[in-house]
């Protein structure tokens, strides 16, 4: 087996280049695990680098279609990175893209004295044009003077330790700032000075840049929106939301400027290296990866840092729908661990919410955090309701609350169910079983009926219950329960919430009230079982 292994990328000339890729094309040739890639050359991307023009693939960031004839090996190909391997492999590494940028940032001027940055590439079973594509990008669109190194940190663990090799690729780097990256992205026009120049405004500042949409199925760019940013729901999992108005407020409607953002994705952020290093770099209890997105996010701003999405800075991500690695124990285990983590050190009383959300996260083995205690108690940093008050008052956690548990009817015993549905899906109705996990919704102080991020919402009369994005709107997701009848009465078409019809069986409905028993609800609060 071989062991861990980086490579620097020094940047003298250009010839550095193709030296660069006959290494990493001897490199991973010799790497055992990957038979099925000894047979596939590289030569049609590299000799697209030779003899670029802007027809082909992929070229302008556009969709690269496979012919018919190729489809089958193209399907082949897919799994073993999970995203489409013949596609990429077409591409050209230093293809051209389009520039995504807002009007308002293609005219900004930086200060000559930005600070000067490393790159930090963790790569993990990675295929070899994504991986030089990302490199490609970085030295083709950043200033030579602002670059000083691409530290390429191969994770060749059996295991995965993406947290611990972003250490070992820090700990090595010598740039006034880091800037960490995915194995997977393309780096657009000016994407670097941005950033660069809000850590000279703001050393506590971390920034982000938008996060375009490399298509997995085609490898077509697509332009990420500064109009979301990031967030968590009531599994801690970070999911993007709408900016705020608050938000959009405070920046007095200037797009160009950056968002303060509750949470990161993770992967591709800047960061003073000083004050990586002051605010405690990354959990070392925690494995491989999940979890410390936000354990970072919640860090930095909890401690007298902020959170910024630089909006005037584009770099592309391949997006997968499934992970293509596969970890002892599963990739389940290593989230819970992580996550125990997280609400023991940060969350302080809302862990319990947490803990009734995920009751699996309770029985796991989560190591010692007393280190990371200390860090919180050294550094003097706020409470998380200080956080949820200041930094995230639209999160998804309801703050207050009537009652968090199952909505039992009293007719039939039964009860709402999300059924493991999504967005746009009806809600269903099930045997109560007491366990949690589906049947656990939230009847709000703003009168909605939350199941995570998604509240109960009917559009018509006698309709069906559907469940969308909480808009906290009132109108459609506001429901008015009356302690005494039981019922739950859906204000704006005055109907109350009844069990499902004979047609939609397990879809509850509305109908005019009429005093049933089939139109009582029990709320019940669920506590905290350990
Ligand atoms: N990675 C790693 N070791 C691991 C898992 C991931 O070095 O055990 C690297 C991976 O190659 C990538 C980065 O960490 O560069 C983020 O992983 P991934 O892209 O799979 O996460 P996603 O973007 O899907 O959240
Ligand atoms: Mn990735």
């Amino acid at each position: 087996m071989r062991r861990f292994v980086y490579c620097k990328v020094v940047l003298t000339t250009s010839l550095v280049w193709v030296l660069v890729d006959v290494f990493l094309l001897l490199y991973f040739s010799e790497c055992n695990k990957c038979d099925d890639r000894k047979d596939r050359s590289l030569l049609p991307a590299l000799r697209a680098v030779m003899s670029r023009t802007h027809e082909g693939p992929g070229e302008m960031g556009k969709a690269v279609i496979i012919p018919k004839e190729d489809q089958e090996k193209m399907k082949e190909l897919f799994k073993i990175n999970q995203f489409n391997l013949m596609a990429s492999d077409m591409i050209a590494l230093n293809r051209s893209l389009p520039d995504v940028r807002l009007d308002g940032c293609k005219t900004k001027v930086y200060p000559d004295d930005l600070p000067n940055t490393s790159i930090v590439i963790v790569f993990h079973n990675e295929a070899w044009s994504t991986l030089l594509r990302t490199v490609h990008s970085v030295i083709n669109r950043s200033p030579r003077h602002l670059l000083v190194e691409i530290l390429l940190v191969d994770d060749a663990s059996e295991r995965g330790r993406g947290n611990f090799m972003k250490l070992r690729g820090a700990a090595a780097s010598r740039g006034q700032v880091i800037t960490f990256l995915d194995a997977h992205c393309e780096c657009t026009v000016g994407w670097l000075e941005p950033l660069l120049a809000r850590i000279k405004e703001d050393r506590k500042a971390v920034v982000c840049p938008i996060i375009d949409v490399i298509s997995d199925e085609t490898f077509e760019y697509m332009a990420g929106s500064d109009m979301t940013y990031g967030g968590f729901n009531w599994k801690l999992n970070f999911r993007w939301y709408p900016v705020p108005q608050r938000e959009m407020d405070r920046r007095k409607g200037d797009r160009t400027l950056p968002v303060r953002t509750p949470t990161m994705a993770g992967g591709l952020f800047s960061i003073d290296r000083s004050y990586f290093e002051e605010i405690g770099t990354y959990d070392p209890g925690m494995d491989i990866w999940g979890g410390e997105n936000l354990e970072m996010s919640f860090r930095i701003w909890q401690c007298g840092g902020s959170l910024e999405i630089v909006t005037c800075s584009h770099v592309g991500h391949v997006f997968r729908k499934a992970t293509p690695y596969s970890f002892p124990g599963g990739t389940g285990q290593v989230i819970n661990k992580n996550n125990r983590r997280l609400a023991e050190v940060w969350m302080d009383e809302f862990k319990d919410f947490f803990y009734i959300i995920s009751p699996g996260v309770v029985r796991v083995d989560y190591g010692d955090v007393s280190a990371r205690k200390a860090l919180r108690e050294a550094l003097q940093c706020k409470p998380f309701s200080w956080y949820l008050e200041n930094i995230y008052p639209d999160s998804q956690i309801p703050r207050r609350y009537y009652s968090l548990g199952e909505i039992r009817n009293v007719e039939t015993n039964q009860c709402v169910d999300n059924m493991g549905r999504k967005e746009n899906e009806k809600v269903g109705f099930f045997n109560c079983h007491g366990m949690g996990g589906n049947q656990v919704f939230s009847y709000t102080a703003d009168k909605e009926i939350r199941t995570d991020d998604l509240c109960l919402d009917v559009s018509r009369l006698n309709g069906p219950v559907v469940m969308l994005k909480c808009h906290h709107m009132k109108g459609n997701q506001m429901f008015e329960y009356d302690a005494e009848r039981l019922t739950l009465l859906h204000v704006n078409s005055n109907q109350c919430l009844d069990m499902p019809s004979e047609e939609d069986k397990m879809v509850p409905t509305l109908r005019d009230c009429n005093g049933s028993r089939s139109q009582q609800w029990l709320l019940r609060n669920m506590t905290l079982s350990m």
